[in-house]
Formats: structure tokens, sequence, C-alpha cells
């Protein structure tokens, strides 16, 4: 039995699969000039792909942005007729236009075949059952992992998102074996299970977990997979890349490999955009070599991760990314500290004694900035006692303020008290601004 989806592909030799991927972008370029955007910029620039000479080379080429993206909205970077394009997905779009993102019929294919090569590689085969618990629509978590499941062969449920006592029937009445959803929901989820009396490891026959969307840390991982008695893999996609299955943990657990047959993963410095040496953290920028319709060049991700170095065991050469420390623009300043929500949850996910669900929040308060960090208790350590709810306020104090330099105001909440998200979750809530302004 093959270890591998596509073994040729997962596993080609470094050298070749470089030749390879210079051969590819080749062709986008030459794709990439019969849309409106790329044309103007590769005249006026003067870009030619035959003064590619290596895979190296791509730092030769301009950058694209998310504004680029929104400034040419909806189809400044098609490259073919509106006849041929077969399906649109998007981003939520809250901050300004909506990223719009068109794939023809190679597109479609070229993406279900990457996330069928995903779940293949986490270990799921055909005769499992896949429950995809996401939103369908516009998110292209909901049909890109049905598609890319259906190729798989698995049984595919598109439970999509909500009703947590609904998916919980459907997966022990068809013995759901797999499922795709986003982190934070999985807090929920187990709660529903409590609240019925069942037990996830008792009562299901769950044995894999897909999960991405939204950044988590290596500690949340291995809650998720302690509540359900599962293997969790981290997923990592972004529309503007189609979707899921551009980056996905292999059976190893070690770093998510970014298909580089279809894609080039470049990690930039984001101040200088230069390239950083292998194992640095950095911009992650992101070029697609296997679409049609709307091929992007150097997208810079805004997304923080690093190559992660040396060989993966499991025989595949593509490239490994680590997990992801959150978005450049996720990032707050807190009495002149930088801090990372990521750092954070790590430190939380520490303690046994407070759930996976979190929330920060900074204010103003009589003029000094401050950051509250707002947990549930861990419904079974929950005791209720005070001076179990004292020691524990200490210790999470002063383990954040030993991490990130600022001591956090704690509160501990009831279990199910911190407001759910409908998507991804939002981890910090910012005041501050509202209230300096007023
Ligand atoms: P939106 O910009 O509306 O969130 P997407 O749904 O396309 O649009 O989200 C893509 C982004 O989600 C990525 O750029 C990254 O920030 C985040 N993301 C996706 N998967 C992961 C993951 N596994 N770990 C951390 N962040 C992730
Ligand atoms: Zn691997």
């Amino acid at each position: 039995m093959s270890l591998y989806w596509q073994k040729d592909l997962e596993t080609m030799p470094r050298a070749e699969l470089e030749a390879y991927q210079l051969k590819k972008l080749k062709a986008s370029m030459v794709q990439a000039a019969r849309s409106p955007f790329y044309g103007k910029v590769f005249r006026e620039k003067n870009i030619n792909p035959e003064n590619l000479h290596s895979i190296q080379d791509i730092t030769s080429l301009p950058l694209t942005t998310k504004e680029d993206l929104r400034g040419n909205f909806p189809y400044g970077f098609l490259t073919v007729p509106k006849n041929e394009i077969v399906r649109m997905h998007c981003t939520s779009g809250t901050t300004g236009n909506p990223t719009m993102i068109f794939y023809n019929r190679h597109d479609l294919e070229s993406w279900s075949n990457l996330v069928a090569r995903c779940l293949f590689a986490i270990g799921a085969r055909e005769d499992d059952v896949f429950q995809n618990i996401c939103g369908y629509g516009l998110f292209t978590g909901g049909l890109g992992f049905q598609d890319g499941a259906e190729k798989l062969g698995a049984t595919t449920i598109p439970s999509a998102a909500g009703n947590s006592v609904r998916q919980i029937m459907l997966m022990r009445t068809l013995g759901t074996t797999v499922i795709h959803t986003i982190p934070s929901y999985l807090t929920r989820l187990y709660e529903v299970f409590v609240e019925q009396g069942l037990d996830p490891r008792r009562d299901t026959k769950l044995r894999l977990f897909a999960i991405g969307s939204e950044p988590h840390t290596e500690e949340q991982r291995r809650r998720i997979e302690e509540m359900f008695g599962v293997r969790a893999f981290n997923s990592f996609g972004m529309t503007e890349m189609n979707g899921p299955g551009v980056a996905f943990e292999c059976e190893c657990q070690y770093g998510m490999h970014v298909w580089e047959d279809a894609y080039i993963a470049e990690i930039l410095d984001p101040d200088t955009l230069e390239p950083v040496p292998d194992g640095e953290m950095g911009e992650l920028v992101m070029t697609t070599i296997d679409r049609e319709a709307m091929p992007i060049i150097r997208y810079r991700t805004r997304d923080l991760t690093r190559f992660l170095p040396g060989e993966c065991p499991c025989g595949r050469t593509h490239r490994r990314l680590d997990r992801f420390a959150g978005r450049t623009d996720d990032m707050f300043i807190i009495k002149g500290c930088n801090v990372f929500p990521m750092q954070i949850e790590k430190i939380l996910m520490r303690f046994p004694e407070v759930s996976t669900d979190y929330q920060i929040v900074l204010d103003t308060v009589q003029g000094v900035d401050e950051m509250q960090i707002k947990v549930e208790f861990n419904r079974d350590f929950f005791t209720g006692e005070r001076e179990v709810l004292e020691t524990l306020h200490h210790k999470l104090r002063s383990a954040v303020r030993d991490e990130v330099l600022v001591t956090p105001k704690v509160q501990i909440v009831e279990p199910g008290a911190l407001p759910r998200a409908e998507g991804k979750a939002v981890r910090v809530r910012d005041l501050r601004e509202a209230k300096k302004g007023a």
C-alpha cells in the first residue's frame, strides 16, 4: 500500500523539483501576462520569463499585495474569458473590497487533487467517513474540503457549521472517523458532548482531525487530541492560494509540507523584503504555479512563519512550514511590549485547569493601558473553591508576565461564559483606540 497520493511528485528529488518549479513558474508568468494587472506591471518593469535561470531568480519579480488585489477588483487579475470561469470564492472582506478568486475547470481539478493529497498524507483513506464542519458557500473550507474528500473517495458529510447537537448525531449515526474544522470550534463541540452525557473518546469512532484556518499553538493541538482521543493535523490554506490544501502536516506531525509542485513559497524579512536564511522567521510569500484563471505571483500573505530545516522522515521532499506565529497585523503593542496572541495561548494551554477558550481584552482604564485575559475554567477541574481560584489567578498572572513582560489582569469565568464567534475565533478585542478618540 502506498504511503503517498502521488509518489512521483511528493518525493521528487530537490534538484528535479526546482527545475520543475522553474518551468511551471515561467509558464505561469506567460499566463499571468494575459491579465490586465500583470500585463501592465510586466510591460512597465520589462519583465520577461526568459530572464529567469534558476528558481532563486524569482526574487527579481515584483511582489503582489492585498491592496493590488483589492484595487483591481473584481476582474483585473483574470487571464481567461469570463465564460471559462466555473467557480468563485472570496475572503470575508471586513476591511474593504473582498478579494474574489476565480477558478476554471483546471483550477478546481488541481485544487481538489491537492486537498485529497493532504487528507491521504494524514492517513485518511476511501473507507473513512469524513465530516466537514465549516461554513460552505463563499468560505473555501467548505467546498474545498468537500471536493478533496470526494476525490479521495471518503464518504463525505457536508454538515457545514453550527448546530452541534446535529453534528454529534451525524457523527454517531454514520460513524464519522475524520473531521475537518477550525480548532476554536472544537471547544464548543466538546462542551456539547459533555452536556449530553457523552464522551467523544468512548462514544464516537473519531480518529483524525484536520484543523486550520486560524492560528493555534502546539499546546492547543495537544489539548484537542486529549479531549477527543484523536490525532489532529495542522492545515494551512488561504483564499488567494485557492483555499485549503496549500500546506499540511503529514503523519509525522512536525511542520506542514507546502506543495511545491503547485506553489513557490518564500520567507522574507518583512522590512527589507529580502529572503531570510532557512530556519529564520519572516513573512510568507506565495506564488501559484498551477493555476490558470487567476495566477498570483509573489503574494505577500502577512503570515509569519519559517521553513523547518532538515528532511522529513515521511520521505516527502517538499519543505515544511512551521506553525504560524500569527499575521503581521495580529501583533499588538501594550505598555511598549510587542505581543502576539499565540504567545499568550501557549502559556494558558499549559494549565489544565483552564479550558481551550480565552479572550484578550486591551483597554484604557483611567488613562492607563491594561491587558485583561479572560479564561474559562476547565469543567473537569472546576471545584469552585476560592483558594483554588486565587492560586490559579496568581500562577496565570506571573506565567504570562514572564513570557510577554506585561502583567495582565486575569479573569476566570465559568465554562461556556465567553462569547463564541460565528467563524474564526476573535482572540483580541482592542477597546483602547475608541476610548482615546472619545
Ligand atoms: P481571511 O483573510 O478572510 O481570513 P482566509 O479564510 O483565506 O481569509 O484566511 C487565510 C488566513 O488564515 C491565512 O492567511 C492565515 O493567516 C490564516 N490561517 C489559515 N490556516 C492557518 C493555520 N493552519 N495556522 C495559522 N493560520 C492559518
Ligand atoms: Zn512529512
